[in-house]
């Protein structure tokens, strides 16, 4: 517009929650307040902000691995820098590295595949089924000798089918990383995701289920991964041992890197995770509302959630038979004031130009043309064929927080009933 104003959105005369500040931030971050101020101003005054050093620590960041452990369930869980540190750090414990395969889901963020990438090794991509997680009967074709480990993404708050995956794994003596990022908190048959593999990667970034702006969480049942882990997110070797608890190091020291969680960050990490509970109980309700308030209109079908107790209800998507129906129906919703779409464009992962072309930040560094590397993979249009029919008519209507209220789940209901009686 000519004046520079910005054109006012349906939502702002129409959803509440969406026309607050609130309403277009994500679970965590919508519910930032007072705690995590005055747990961020105690490590200032403590003038330790790192874990390792300071005259007066407090322990903020072991206390949120402490934290951590115990709302999941893992033995360990170590604190790094981001959900990609995490990622990487996990595989690097595993004993991923050049010459090796990864067995990746085709929908995912570019740093699940790209950590793989950066942990030396080559991503494999697998299909997904309509719940947009790894496809446990694609899985299975993708192993070949070089496989070493498996990575499926809980995505959105919905499981992967972790029974299947882990017995697969099993019979193939395979290693299983879970990324956890965009999921902390949802469960699998009553059991929290991050503990069902090897090891499970969660992200504290800013758009994830809680936040510290940036973070990342590494979870394990097994003291010699943990112990990897410790070592390769500092330097290899270990500060002061007792800050680990649990930690016997008997392992030699190799060369790590420094992907350590600052005191400041654990202090809005652990004030988040105290919230955690309620975000994922309201998420909860406010999913259930909305599948019953669907539940009469015909035609609809939800994007499966693999456990009906154990999804978290966070985005919401709806399956449609084929794209054509789906685009129409997107655009009845998007004229009733919803932001609906598709999971990452509709687009499968490895279409992304950096993977695509197999670039990685020198030639040299490339774990597709290491000679350790006895495979040959090229990606493009058609690779997973499944997954590229389903990415374009799984529909995404809505990404929830806890600000979410009833009136504004039935106002979803409400433009999905309206799309439902005008898309035939
Ligand atoms: C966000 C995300 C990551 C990376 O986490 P960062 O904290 O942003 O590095 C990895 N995998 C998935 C599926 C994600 O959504």
């Amino acid at each position: 517009m000519s004046d520079g104003k910005k054109e006012p959105s349906p939502f702002d005369t129409w959803n509440p929650v969406q026309s607050t500040p609130y309403g277009r931030l994500n679970s965590g971050a919508s519910t930032l307040g007072e705690e995590e101020v005055q747990e961020v101003l105690a490590v200032i005054r403590s003038r330790s902000l790192s874990r390792d050093y300071g005259p007066d620590c407090l322990n903020t960041v072991l206390r949120f691995e402490q934290a951590f452990a115990r709302q999941t369930g893992a033995r360990y869980a170590l604190a790094v820098t981001s959900g990609t540190a995490a990622l990487k750090v996990a595989l690097v414990a595993a004993g991923v590295g050049p010459g090796h395969e990864v067995i990746v889901p085709a929908c995912t963020f570019i740093a699940t595949p790209g950590a793989v990438v950066a942990a030396g090794a080559v991503p494999i991509f697998a299909e997904i089924d309509e719940s947009l997680t790894l496809d446990p009967d694609d899985l299975e074709a993708k192993i070949t000798p070089r496989t070493r480990a498996i990575l499926p993404v809980h995505l959105s708050g919905v499981p992967c089918q972790m029974d299947r995956i882990s017995e697969i794994a099993k019979r193939h003596n395979l290693k299983i990383v879970e990324d956890c990022a965009q999921s902390c908190g949802t469960a699998y048959q009553g059991r929290q995701i991050g503990t069902w593999g090897d090891l499970g990667a969660f992200s504290l970034q800013f758009s994830k289920i809680i936040t510290s702006g940036e973070g990342g969480v590494v979870t394990s049942d097994d003291p010699d991964l943990y112990e990897r882990a410790v070592r390769y997110h500092d330097q290899g070797s270990f500060r002061e041992k007792d800050r680990f608890p649990g930690l016997q190091p008997h392992l030699d020291e190799f060369v790590g890197e420094n992907y350590r969680m600052p005191e400041l960050t654990g202090a809005v990490a652990l004030q988040q995770l105290a919230r955690l509970n309620e975000i994922t109980g309201t998420l909860r309700t406010r999913f259930r509302r909305f599948q019953e308030g669907i539940s009469g209109i015909k035609g609809l079908r939800l994007r499966p959630v693999n456990d009906e107790a154990g999804h978290l209800g966070v985005r919401w998507g709806l399956v449609f038979d084929d794209a054509g129906t789906c685009k129409r129906f997107s655009e009845a919703l998007r004229a009733r004031g919803l932001s609906p779409g598709l999971s990452y464009g509709g687009k499968p992962v490895y279409l992304q130009p950096q993977i695509l072309n197999q670039a990685t930040a020198t030639p040299e560094a490339s774990p597709w043309k290491s000679p350790l590397y006895k495979g040959e993979v090229t990606y493009g249009k058609g690779l997973c064929p499944r997954s590229e029919d389903i990415l374009q008519r799984v529909l995404m209507i809505a990404s929830i927080n806890p600000r979410y209220a009833d009136q504004d789940v039935d106002q979803i209901v409400e433009a999905v009933r309206q799309a439902a009686g005008s898309v035939p």
